[in-house]
């Protein structure tokens, strides 16, 4: 599993930096630098842009996974951190939290978290499951209707499906029909006609702290 993200637009980037003009970035050497969002090269094309924008560069690094617990350390090593006065977060939401931990200095998130996502084939990511809280594979063939079907419907198919593609997108297949068709497989046809209510968003824990007994 991993962390898919995106690179913000320059311009939200620099709006972000307008108030700051030295700044230490930090970038990912796991998900980040997988998705090239903030590995290492991304990371000094940053810079580079940066200092074309007038900005110093203090400082900058390439943790090996910014989400776990070796990130207080990494950051200690950063030459020039201290002269910075932000830190741009070239990682996924989790490692800019966690680099938020361990630094009293305005911290920038670089990269927008898309989804957690599991790679089919090189460069190829696709979600699994948005966590949800209220997991209903059992009834869906294994199949999950709220990231495998465009519009996330719980009682599918929609009116669009057309030979087994959805509307949305003619090159994917639809999700229900999928779902329809491994119900059919399994000889559990009858739960394509189980109403599945709207998601009761207050069983989400939000925040998202539990503790397990
Ligand atoms: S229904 Fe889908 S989103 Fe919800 S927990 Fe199950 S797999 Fe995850
Ligand atoms: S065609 Fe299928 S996958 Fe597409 S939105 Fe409708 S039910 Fe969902």
């Amino acid at each position: 599993m991993k962390s898919i993200t995106k690179q913000k637009p320059f311009d939200e980037v620099k709006q972000q930096l307008d108030r700051f003009d030295r700044v230490c970035i930090v970038g990912c050497g796991t998900c980040a630098t997988m998705t090239k969002t903030g590995g290492r090269e991304e990371v000094l094309n940053m810079k580079e842009h940066l200092q074309e924008l007038g900005k110093l560069v203090t400082g900058w690094t390439v943790i090996p996974t910014a989400c776990d617990e070796m990130t207080e350390g990494a950051l200690n090593l950063i030459q020039g951190i201290q002269n910075a006065n932000c830190i741009l977060v070239m990682a996924c939401a989790l490692g800019v939290h966690k680099v938020n931990l361990y630094i009293d200095k305005p911290v920038i998130p670089a990269l927008d978290t898309l989804f957690i996502g599991v790679e089919d084939s090189p460069g190829y990511f696709h979600e699994v499951c948005a966590q949800c809280g209220q997991c209903v594979l059992g009834e869906t063939a294994g199949i999950c209707p709220l990231t495998a079907c465009h519009k996330g419907l719980l009682n599918g198919p929609c009116g669009g499906t057309n030979n087994g593609k959805c509307e949305v997108d003619k090159e994917k297949d639809c999700a229900w029909t999928l779902i329809y068709q491994r119900l059919k497989e399994q000889g559990r046809l009858d739960l394509m006609h189980k109403y599945h209510p709207p998601k009761n968003y207050q069983v989400v824990p939000r925040p998202r702290v539990i503790k397990l007994v």
